[in-house]
């Protein structure tokens, strides 16, 4: 059972571009990631990042942008796009706009749909610096539910200077998922610090709120949540390589052995995923 083949979607991976971060955020994946110091540079190939992945059992694999010129870096959703491209039947690349510095975030969101392919939108209130309840980020919701986009906000804390706190405060998110019933909400890395038990929560009220457990580490997941069985329909494996110690592999592994039901595991590791990205039934989910 340990060495069964384990399906697995990374719903939470960021591309390798060392001169779009903030260079702090550089150094700080330079001093935790073994890929980047085993690599290098050859991790710029974005085929060749396929590779890798798939080599540790990863089907698909979401791609972030972060555009972010305040705080973390400015990987722009037209690069990840582009680098996608080397992989199409792989990645997936998600949208990422800024609703301080994009005069019509939501308006730049749709043009990334029409170009795109785009299959979700990340935001990030510590490092862009909004409450996702105010009502001026509404439009860009529309827009994921107009194009059936899941959205994914960091939720948690951050070693990244610039980084405020106050603004991924999970409470926010609830006015959010009350005013947007059919949009699935994905709290990247699930509260990290204090608010673990506020996203269980929160995950457990609304149907359409979700947890990616990335930079989290595995073996605590149960400490984290120790509901985690029950709410195994809203939890989403993701990685953040590659800013993760390990590999995904590892993670992965250590997650199905965490002693939850094979049900559970899967849908951690795989299923609810699927669902989301609209892989299920073997399509694409290209330019939903
Ligand atoms: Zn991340």
């Amino acid at each position: 059972m340990a060495n069964a083949p384990l399906r697995v979607i990374d719903f939470h991976t960021h591309p390798y571009r060392p001169g779009d971060l903030a260079p702090a955020t550089w150094r700080f994946i330079q001093s935790i990631s073994p890929a980047v110091r085993e690599h290098g540079d050859r991790l710029e190939d974005a085929g060749y990042v396929a590779g890798l992945l798939r080599a540790q059992g990863v089907e698909r694999a979401v791609v972030l942008p972060e555009h972010c010129p305040d705080s973390s870096g400015n990987v722009r959703t037209e690069t990840v796009i582009e680098l996608c491209r080397a992989a199409p039947d792989f990645f997936l690349p998600f949208a990422s706009v800024n609703p301080n510095t994009d005069p019509d975030p939501a308006g730049l969101l749709r043009r990334y749909v029409r170009e795109g392919p785009v299959h979700g939108l990340k935001l990030y209130p510590s490092y862009q610096f909004f409450y996702p309840n105010e009502r001026r980020v509404y439009p860009i919701y529309e827009a994921c539910v107009e194009h059936g986009l899941p959205v994914l906000l960091h939720v948690g804390t951050s070693v990244i200077p610039g980084t405020r706190l106050r603004y991924c405060d999970p409470v926010h998110l609830d006015d959010v998922a009350v005013d947007f019933p059919e949009l699935p909400i994905v709290m990247a890395h699930g509260g990290r610090g204090w608010w673990y038990d506020a996203c269980a929560t929160l995950a457990s009220l609304h149907r359409n709120v979700y947890i990616d457990v990335a930079g989290l580490v595995p073996s605590k997941l149960l400490e984290h949540f120790p509901a985690l069985e029950r709410l195994a329909d809203r939890v989403v494996f993701g990685s953040d390589w590659p800013a993760m110690p390990k590999s995904v592999d590892h993670n992965a592994r250590r997650i199905a052995s965490l002693g939850l039901s094979s049900e559970a595991t899967e849908k951690i590791l795989y299923r609810n995923a699927a669902r989301l990205l609209g892989l299920e039934g073997g399509g694409g989910g290209a330019g939903r």
